[in-house]
């Protein structure tokens, strides 16, 4: 779960990219960076925190030069560190280099066991900066021949953008688990941007040309646009994305990511109806899901809970002890709204069940009469490891339990998910997508880490 922008040739590169991050804000908050390209010199600046946090006037003029890529950061492998903070940047015998990296590498601590045997010294735990050592290390005599060598050698999810001193590399794993999408700024001749989301390409004026392709490496130079044909395989896009993490008014793989949520509500509506007198969402992840459950059921949709926003995601801090806290800090329902109602509530999924419980309650305090919840996706019964923080299997509330025992943990006088047919069919068909939270069939094989890693330094 992160976001990675890029942009080539552009006066205000680093301005933009930093524009850019705001709009991947939701993939990510722990940290953020830009790395620019002046004549070759990198620059730098990351940190921990929200983009708007981390830059101000005097932190982008530190990153001269017409060429940039940022990244923001949710923690999946490495640790939530600053030595993991990205872009990560070297320097090699080819010069200096940066990435941006979303998704998650199955075999990295392999490839680092083996690097580390053979002498390599590692600056970071993130699976990232392989990418970056066996770049360095490969014998291959031109860039085309060091890609594929790095690239045939990763497994798992990776969506990257890479730096080097006059060129930007775009590529994404095989199976193009991760969105990243190859933009161009119109007015400008030769700039061209890649983003995780159009919504990024939005909020600068970009203009989405094509989703990069599975196993496609994109390179941006001042020759335009070339396209190195890496290792390929099914396609196999996150479903999760549609389902969660992408922002509604994202086009991801050319679908409209809102459009589908609209759909999954709908196709519940008809799958799990209920008598009810009002559907409300969990905002903001239930929302335009709920608005088609209402549409297709024929019943009055309320913002019956109101969300502060100033508070980031809940789930997103990854110690217990703050989720706990962070539902209430987050939402409190409308007074007299729901009072004697029976209200539909439409949330997006269910996870550790913690959230649904919360939510549920508050309803009824605020005075609901029944309490139905109403879950856009099928069951979360498997851990993700190509890119999207879920817990182990055991913390998944449903890989243990059927929903009626869900039903009575969490307090509902009802619960109700999609159907794994459902959301297929929402998301226009099966074929092409990851579904492996849903199903535990998972396209590439996850080799188990090893604990050898001792380096947990924090700085400050
Ligand atoms: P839980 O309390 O663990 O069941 O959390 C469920 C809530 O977390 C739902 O409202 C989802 O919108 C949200 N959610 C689902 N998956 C994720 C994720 N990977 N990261 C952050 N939030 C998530």
């Amino acid at each position: 779960m992160c976001g990675v922008f890029g942009i080539f040739h552009h006066p205000e590169a680093a301005n933009l990219t930093y524009l850019g991050l705001h709009a991947l804000q939701h993939r990510g908050q722990e940290s953020g960076g830009v790395v620019s390209s002046d004549d070759g010199t990198l620059h730098a600046v990351r940190k921990m925190g929200l983009v708007g946090d981390i830059f101000d006037r005097r932190k982008l003029k530190l990153l001269p030069g017409s060429i940039a890529i940022g990244h923001v950061r949710y923690t999946t492998a490495g640790g939530s560190l600053p030595k993991n903070v990205q872009p990560l940047t070297a320097e090699s015998r080819h010069g200096a280099v940066a990435i941006a990296h979303n998704g998650n590498l199955v075999n990295a601590e392999k490839i680092r066991d083996r690097l580390e045997d053979e002498g390599a010294i590692f600056t970071s735990n993130s699976d990232t900066e392989v990418f970056l050592q066996l770049l360095a290390r490969s014998r291959g005599a031109t860039l085309d021949d060091r890609l594929q060598d790095v690239l045939g050698a990763v497994r798992g999810a990776y969506s990257i953008v890479m730096l080097l001193r006059d060129r930007i590399i775009a590529a994404r794993d095989p199976h193009g688990f991760r969105p990243l999408i190859l933009g161009r700024m119109p007015g400008y001749e030769g700039c061209y941007v890649v983003a995780s989301e159009t919504c990024a390409f939005d909020l600068i004026g970009a203009e989405r040309i094509r989703d990069i392709a599975p196993g496609e490496i994109i390179i941006i130079s001042d020759e335009g646009v070339r396209t190195v044909q890496g290792p390929a395989a099914p396609q196999r896009s996150c479903v999760f994305e549609h389902v969660y993490f992408a922002r509604p008014d994202s086009v991801l793989d050319g679908k409209s990511v809102y459009e589908l949520r609209v759909r999954m509500g709908e196709r519940l509506a008809a799958e799990a109806p209920c008598d009810a007198d009002v559907v409300i969402p969990v905002p903001d992840s239930g929302v335009v899901a709920s608005m088609g459950y209402a549409r297709a059921a024929g019943l009055p949709f309320e913002m019956g809970l109101i969300r502060n926003h100033y508070v980031g995601r809940t789930f997103i801090e990854p110690k217990d002890s703050i989720r706990h806290f962070g539902v209430k800090l987050k939402l409190n329902p409308v007074p007299g709204l729901l009072a004697g109602k029976r209200v539909v509530v439409v949330d997006d999924s269910i996870v550790r069940g913690t959230t649904s419980r919360k939510i549920v309650k508050m309803i009824r305090s605020a005075g609901a009469r029944e309490v139905h919840v109403r879950i856009s996706s099928p069951p979360v019964t498997w851990p993700c490891y190509y890119g999207i923080d879920t817990p182990t299997r055991k913390e998944l509330i449903a890989s243990s339990h059927t929903p009626e025992e869900i039903a009575r943990y969490i307090t509902a006088d009802s619960l109700e998910y999609l159907s794994p047919e459902g959301l297929m069919t929402s998301v226009g068909g099966a074929s092409g997508f990851c579904t492996a939270c849903f199903t535990g069939e998972y396209p590439v094989r996850f080799v188990a880490p090893t604990s050898r890693r001792q380096l947990r330094l924090v700085e400050v």
